[in-house]
């Protein structure tokens, strides 16, 4: 198949144009490199059948392809608050051109929808009958609120249209090819343990984050878009949960050395628990993450090493 992936040179993005080009597909990998990068896919560029092509969702764009899947869209909270506009713009117009694209050349279309639409959640873990509990005027609002509209446009170009779409509620996950200025907290701990500086706990640490290695994430992503059971929503992530405390702690251990933790102020609306109930994943694609966190995190720190 000829597949395009926006937001295919970002961090999730990049390894999703691996597996498609390792399956023998045809990658079309658009992204306007805000946070993506083309270090990442750079191994890709000389692969007749992989096309980089640099271009801003936001604006309309004619290809022929015989599915997409819309990941264009900073994920990280300092990246995706820089333009908050911007961030529901790309978030809202981006789908609407994917939909469009999917409804014109018949094409079975993927969107990375987040855990962010659960909000704070008053539910844990969450399943993906819970509606959320999501400020829609505070920092965090032009992502968590620009992915919910696009799932209100992926459902409603469904229903509508019939165009064939598969939705995915994405939980934390982190691995190699996260950018060291990322700000999300795996590689801000990993990079400052590498760097011997303190690691900065936001708030008392003990809010809760499931992480899921990228790894697992890409097959399960995979493994969703091919099964004709479901369209979603359906939540792809790690269903341990840790506090921020203990994550610290662990990447100091991976790590070595002697960072201490310092707490800096918790960000406005941080949700205090996170969790997937993944229940639907395991029975309709038959998956569930195989990564312990410790090995994730060796896994991760290895890349950085030699990086910072
Ligand atoms: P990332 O920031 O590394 O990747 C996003 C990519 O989209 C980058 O390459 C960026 O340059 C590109 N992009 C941003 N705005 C664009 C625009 N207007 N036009 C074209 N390209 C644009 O983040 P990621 O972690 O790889 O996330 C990928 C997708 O998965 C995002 O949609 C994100 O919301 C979603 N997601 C990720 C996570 C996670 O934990 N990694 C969790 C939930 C959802
Ligand atoms: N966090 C932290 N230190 C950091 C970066 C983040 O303690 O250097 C916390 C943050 O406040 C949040 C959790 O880690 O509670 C996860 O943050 P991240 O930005 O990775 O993802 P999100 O909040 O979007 O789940």
């Amino acid at each position: 198949m000829r597949i395009l992936v926006t937001g295919g040179a970002g961090f999730l993005g990049s390894h999703l144009c691996d597996r498609l080009i390792s399956d023998g597909h045809e990658v079309i990998c658009l992204d306007n490199l805000f946070t993506g990068r083309k270090e990442n896919i750079v191994h890709l560029l000389s692969n007749p059948r992989f096309e980089f092509f640099r271009h801003d969702v936001v604006d309309p764009f004619k290809l022929e392809v015989d599915q997409i899947y819309n990941l264009a869209c900073p994920a990280s909270p300092p990246h995706y608050q820089y333009n908050p506009i911007k961030t529901v713009k790309t978030s809202v117009m981006g789908a609407i051109n994917c939909l469009g694209l999917a409804k014109r050349v018949k094409a079975r279309v993927f969107q990375a929808s987040t855990s962010e639409v659960y909000g704070d959640p008053q539910v844990n873990p969450q399943p993906e009958t819970y509606w959320g509990h999501v400020n829609p005027i505070g920092r965090r609002s032009c992502y968590d609120e620009g992915k919910r509209c696009a799932e209100t446009l992926f459902f409603d170009y469904h229903h509508e249209n019939r165009v064939d779409i598969r939705v995915a509620r994405i939980f934390n996950t982190y691995g190699p090819r996260m950018l060291p200025n990322d700000g999300r907290v795996v590689s801000n701990f990993i990079v400052q343990a590498l760097r011997g500086e303190d690691l900065t706990v936001y708030g008392d640490g003990t809010q809760t984050r499931s992480f899921c290695f990228v790894g697992d994430l890409i097959e399960g992503l995979c493994r969703f878009m091919k099964q004709t059971e479901t369209v979603g929503p359906l939540n792809l992530g790690n269903p341990d949960e840790f506090t921020m405390l203990q994550l610290a702690e662990l990447t100091v251990k991976v790590v070595g050395g002697k960072s201490k933790i310092v707490h800096k102020p918790l960000p406005s609306d941080d949700p205090k628990q996170r969790r997937p109930d993944i229940t639907l994943a395991r029975r309709t694609i038959k998956w569930k993450p195989v990564v312990a966190l410790e090995d994730g995190l060796k896994r991760t720190i290895a890349y950085f090493r030699g990086r910072v």
